[in-house]
């Protein structure tokens, strides 16, 4: 199933496969000037191809290797003569992806075969427009986001997705999250185009919105955490439930990985530097 969304010179194709009519899990990718960022997940290879078909694709940016954004880069390549661009993080990812993925993911998107992409640049031109590429890890290492500074414009990939979470991935680097949040806050982006929500006004204050509730989950788990309370105990006390999600995914996303990802020491951060409550 694919929805069709025109924002001007930006085209979303919000799509996902169906079980009795419904969709189980969407997601989506964007076509602007000739570009398209992500490629959709492997399972919906046919409406993609058919989509690549009527649109002049002439190059492709995937916002991380997650198998709904890239999952059809060989198609573009074997097909279009378009090999992908990522950051230098994901092309052994996209080029090795997991054989054997989560069942909710094998359901969902299927599963990705071995694809060749290329190292993007620090910036890429469309014949009207040009993007500065901005490295966003937190929700994948190598996750990027582009921005247009003409038009204020912020393709967020899944770094905004909600203003409020009530789950994290098991593999999310929380504080890589937040240190990415700051960084696109800082371009003052008025208009941002998300992969699974398509586009949202307000840019700045709505990832301002999603960075401060964030700041405030990390402050309460930390509290928490100082009175004794266990991973578990904290995770139930966190507003909002992750039942249905924790069920589906098998504790893939959950409010545990929350917890969890909050009292992880930092990347490349010694204990002596782990951060107090108070900075997260
Ligand atoms: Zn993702």
């Amino acid at each position: 199933m694919i929805w069709h969304f025109d924002y001007g010179p930006v085209r979303y194709f919000q799509m996902a496969r169906t079980f009795l009519g419904r969709a189980i899990y969407w997601t989506g990718v964007y076509w602007v000037d000739g570009l398209l960022l992500d490629s959709g997940p492997p399972n919906l290879a046919r409406e993609v191809r058919r989509l690549c078909e009527e649109l002049a694709v002439r190059q492709c940016v995937t916002t991380h290797h997650h198998e709904d954004h890239s999952g059809n880069h060989t198609l573009l390549r074997e097909q279009f003569r378009i090999t992908p661009l990522a950051h230098a993080t994901g092309v052994a990812r996209i080029a090795k992806p997991e054989s054997q993925p989560q069942l909710y993911r094998r359901v969902a998107w299927g599963v990705p075969t071995p694809a060749q992409a290329e190292v993007i640049g620090e910036s890429l031109d469309t014949p009207n427009f040009h993007f500065q590429v901005i490295h966003t890890p937190g929700h994948a290492e190598d996750h990027i986001a582009l921005y247009e500074p003409d038009r204020q414009w912020l393709f967020t990939g899944d770094l905004y997705l909600a203003p409020k979470l009530r789950y994290l991935r098991a593999d999310e680097d929380i504080y890589a999250m937040l240190d990415s949040l700051r960084r696109v806050i800082a371009l003052d982006p008025v208009v941002l185009f998300c992969q699974h929500r398509g586009r949202v006004e307000n840019a700045t204050a709505m990832l301002r919105r999603k960075l401060d509730f964030l700041v405030e989950l990390g402050e309460h788990i930390h509290h928490l955490h100082r009175q004794g309370l266990a991973e578990g105990a904290i995770a139930r006390a966190l507003p909002g439930s992750d039942l249905f999600w924790r069920i589906w995914t098998g504790g893939h996303f959950s409010k545990r990985n929350f917890v969890q990802a909050f009292l992880r020491v930092p990347k490349n951060k010694g204990r002596s530097q782990q951060r107090s409550h108070s900075q997260v």
